[in-house]
């Protein structure tokens, strides 16, 4: 130990626990004494060392103690262990000035290490965030090619369908398709912005007139998002074709086939939709061919029928435009007149059944003629047409019992 640690400025001694140094960096202290050396506060070093180094594990002793070659005083600081089986104990340690410096080193080192780190850190770091904004890109490049193409196919099939589309968002249209521009026109948005109700007919069904033709639609309304913009898509059905059919079929439901006059389902609808507080003087009455059989028997069924027919011509070319007139069934016909009084009415029938005899004599060689009963309509809320009806029908039959060929009416309470 004395040959490696000489001239050493780490340092180790060995002690005889009497004192005397057995080992030790610098040379002239083997042998010496050291009983005799006293720290800086009065303490015997020998007597710290002895006390320290019997304690189970050893232990640190501070004390002061100079270098040779300088004559500073220098704190230093000992770990001392007794050495089994000698009387001696062994100690190493350090000044604490060198233990700062070292100390220093280390940070110093450590901060240069550290800021090495941090540089490598740092461009790591940057290099992910680059990595990650450039895959980012490429997501969001990818995900808008993605919507490019769905956008694609939407309107793609929003061209293609039947219907027309209209999209209203913040009181604009949005988008509309080309069958929405054939149905409403190139004015879609003043039509959207004005409320389309007002295009709606009795029949519910939406009548669009644009320059070209009448379209009969049905719309139905949904809400949604478009472009992020709370909004109302209109989705508008052309009905044109089975809606008009739909209507001759009406039409003629209610034309009798023969006469070409309307028939009693007109004449019921007729009343049920003029209805009520009529403020006008209405006269109903019923129609019946005399001896229409004998007709029928004596110059055939089809003489009959023209019988039928030249009845209705001539109704409808002697009565005004608001008079009406009806097949009510078989030889019956129903006649309805607008503003007159019930002695008027009965006139105006009088002469068309001259007429009539006449016609039909020029034409067939015989007369025809027929009878009638008639009834003032009231100023009721509702129009009972059965009551009236039946009420014609009895004044009709008593027209036939007094001889047929005459109009028998019921004057009402203000006598007209
Ligand atoms: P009345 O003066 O009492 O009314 O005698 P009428 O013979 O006219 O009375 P009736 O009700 O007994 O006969 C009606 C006839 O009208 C019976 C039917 O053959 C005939 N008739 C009903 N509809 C038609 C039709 O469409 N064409 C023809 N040719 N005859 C019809
Ligand atoms: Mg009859
Ligand atoms: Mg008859």
């Amino acid at each position: 130990l004395n040959t490696y640690y000489e001239n050493e400025e780490d340092y180790i001694f060995v002690m005889s626990n009497d004192g005397i140094c057995k080992v030790h960096a610098e040379p002239e202290m083997i042998d010496s004494d050291i009983t005799g050396t006293f720290n800086h506060d009065g303490r015997n070093l020998h007597d710290m060392f002895v006390e320290t180094s019997k304690e189970d594990e050893g232990g640190f002793v501070s004390y002061t103690y100079n270098k040779l070659d300088e004559a500073t005083v220098l704190e230093k600081i000992s770990y001392t262990i007794a050495l089994d089986d000698w009387d001696a104990y062994l100690a190493m340690g350090f000044y604490t000035e060198d233990l700062i410096e070292v100390n220093d080193l280390n940070e110093h080192e450590l901060e240069l290490q550290n800021s090495k780190e941090n540089f490598i850190v740092t461009i790591g770091l940057t290099i992910v965030i680059i990595l990650v904004l450039l895959l980012i890109r490429k997501g969001s490049y990818l995900q808008s090619e993605l919507m490019k193409q769905e956008e694609a196919i939407f309107s793609e099939l929003l061209k293609q369908v039947t219907e027309g589309i209209v999209i209203m968002g913040e009181r604009k249209v949005l988008y509309a398709n080309d069958k929405a521009v054939t149905l409403f026109g190139h004015h879609v948005e003043d039509t959207f912005n004005r409320g389309i109700e007002y295009l709606k007919n009795n029949d519910d069904v939406y009548e669009l007139e644009n320059e070209n033709a009448t379209y009969y639609v049905e719309i139905s309304k949904k809400n949604l998002q478009y472009k992020g913009i709370d909004s109302e898509m209109y989705l508008a059905k052309n009905i044109t074709n089975t809606y008009l059919q739909a209507h001759n079929y009406q039409r003629i439901s209610m034309i009798d086939e023969l006469s070409g006059l309307q028939n009693r389902r007109a004449l019921i609808r007729d009343f049920t939709e003029e209805s009520t507080n009529e403020t006008c003087k209405r006269v109903i009455g019923l129609i019946d061919l005399d001896f229409f059989k004998n007709v029928n028997d004596s110059y055939g069924h089809e003489r009959g029928d023209d019988i039928i027919i030249d009845l209705g011509e001539l109704f409808t070319n002697r009565l005004r435009k608001t008079d009406k007139f009806y097949r009510y069934g078989g030889e019956e016909f129903v006649v309805s007149f607008m503003n007159i009084s019930i002695i008027e009415a009965k006139e105006v029938l009088d002469n068309l059944n001259e007429e009539m005899k006449q016609m039909s004599l020029e034409k067939y060689g015989f007369k025809q003629t027929f009878s009638g009963g008639i009834v003032s309509l009231q100023k009721d809320d509702s129009i009972d047409l059965d009551g009236y009806i039946s009420k014609a029908d009895k004044l009709m039959y008593q027209a036939k019992l007094k001889g047929r060929n005459r109009i028998e009416f019921e004057l009402d309470s203000d006598n007209t």
